[in-house]
């Protein structure tokens, strides 16, 4: 199936042929008429500038048109939201790198969960996965999974609670645009939000209470 066509920008096929005054063809090269196959797909983009002139931004060297088209939108997105991230970063890499800089900065303890929980449960996980390429789709997966295998609903929230910490920083770093764990984490258990009063606490709502309803019903 053709990727839709991009909102700007086109993709072609060009080669590196010359003519015979060392000038390439580019996508003129008869031979790209032909049906065996030749050169490789190309895309071509301008790109805003501050005096108005065009600036045009090509690259080639694409296997396919499917590449050449996620190239161009990926460029396209670069430009628009200023991102300068490594495509291939894989997320074993980007997690032990943000857990070697929360070190002194986190608690002790903190920072033993967090450790743990990348190493034990985010790495093996995600690890092989770009940082760019993680969609809320895969953390829902996830986190659907270790509930069915028995996870208890705090501790997967606590998982997810610090992947959404370092993906977080990924998006303060420019890195990526936007936190995928914000669209897929369930919310916090609702034991965790349950309040525990002592007596005197217990005592002291229910004198309040009282007080408000005489007020109320003078
Ligand atoms: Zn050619």
């Amino acid at each position: 199936m053709a990727p839709r066509s991009p909102e700007r920008g086109r993709l072609y096929r060009r080669c590196g042929c010359r003519r015979v005054d060392g000038r390439q063809f580019g996508a003129a090269c008869p031979q790209l008429k032909g049906r065996s196959p030749h050169g490789s797909w190309a895309f071509a983009v301008d790109l805003p500038s501050a005096d108005g002139r065009r600036k045009p931004r090509c690259r080639s060297g694409f296997p396919t048109r499917k590449a050449a088209h996620a190239a161009l939108e990926r460029a396209l997105t670069c430009e628009r939201t200023g991102l300068h991230g490594d495509e291939d970063l894989a997320l074993a890499a980007y997690l032990t790198e943000w857990l070697r800089t929360m070190e002194e900065t986190l608690k002790p303890t903190t920072f033993v969960r967090y450790r743990d929980y990348v190493r034990a449960d985010l790495v093996p996980s995600f690890g092989r996965i770009a940082l760019q390429n993680l969609r809320p789709r895969l953390i829902t997966a996830w986190q659907e999974a270790e509930l069915a295998g028995g996870r208890g609903r705090t501790t997967v929230y606590r998982i997810g609670a610090t992947l959404s910490s370092a993906l977080g920083a990924a998006v303060r770093a420019r890195l990526i645009a936007d936190n995928p764990c914000r669209y897929a984490l369930t919310p916090r258990p609702a034991a965790q939000e349950r309040i525990c009063w002592n007596p005197t606490q217990a005592a002291a709502f229910l004198r309040h209470n009282h007080t408000v309803s005489a007020l109320w019903l003078k």
